[in-house]
């Protein structure tokens, strides 16, 4: 079973993919996560987890959700996170976590997608993204055989900087960057209610006049942006 989080798009592009090339059901976690949804899960297949890289590892509400989350039947997992440069040294903190809740590590691919984290990073033109996508399919194409083929992923080389990004600039970046008021609404909102259906976390409510954004509950994916008919919600 595939299981993905996804924003802005990316890692749902992913997931679906590699579902359709392994021919496995794919779940979108936003709901389970929103409903406090710790419900077991079944797969006879391994489970693959796609996530969005937030600070160099994968992101915590994800992390959270897995912890309290039993996974039954497969216990392989598979982990392939999307990210605009790089994922660091996610695959120890990954190890640790399947240490945690049992389940054997097959590994963590990277995929370099176009970066569309509109709170912190600027986007490609249309050409630059249509060449990071045309890499990006190979190593999705990768991935999805080497679960198809009960391969594990190969180990990722991992650097000095990458060590350090994981770690101590993790630390730093989530309370800086995570839950640092980065998404609010202009007052373009027409009150369409799209985007608090969508939050993963129910950081977003009407307000006097308009919706607004819950800063201190606000996990900054990028979700309400994309789903807004007038482009309301705003990075800071
Ligand atoms: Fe994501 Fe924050 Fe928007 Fe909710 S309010 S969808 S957590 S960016
Ligand atoms: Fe307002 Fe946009 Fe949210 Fe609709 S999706 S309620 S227009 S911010």
């Amino acid at each position: 079973m595939i299981l993905y989080f996804s924003g802005t798009g990316n890692s749902a592009y992913v997931a679906k993919r590699i579902g359709k090339m392994i021919n496995d059901e794919v779940v979108h976690l936003f709901e389970k996560i929103k409903d406090n949804d710790f419900s077991p899960l079944q797969s006879k297949r391994p489970w693959v987890i796609v996530v969005p890289t937030y600070a160099w590892r994968i992101p915590r509400i994800v992390e959270y959700w897995l912890k309290n989350t039993p996974l039954q039947g497969n216990q392989d997992i598979y982990f392939v996170m999307t990210c605009g440069g790089s994922i660091g040294n996610a695959g120890k903190y990954i190890e640790k976590l399947c240490q945690n809740i049992k389940m054997n590590n097959r590994g963590c691919m990277e995929i370099i997608m176009p970066e569309n984290y509109i709170a912190m990073f600027s986007t490609p033109t249309k050409e630059e993204a249509s060449k990071i996508i045309d890499r990006a399919e190979k190593v999705i194409d990768l991935a999805a055989v080497c679960i198809k083929n009960g391969q594990s992923f190969k180990h990722p080389n991992v650097s000095f900087n990458d060590k350090i990004s994981s770690s101590v600039i993790n630390k730093l970046f989530y309370p800086l960057f995570v839950h640092a008021k980065k998404f609010y609404v202009l007052d373009d909102c027409i009150s369409c209610g799209a985007c608090e259906s969508e939050c993963p976390v129910g950081a977003i409510s009407m307000g006097d006049d308009h919706y607004q954004i819950n800063a201190d509950e606000c996990i900054s994916c990028g979700a309400c942006a994309g789903v807004c008919p007038v482009g309301a919600p705003k990075e800071a």
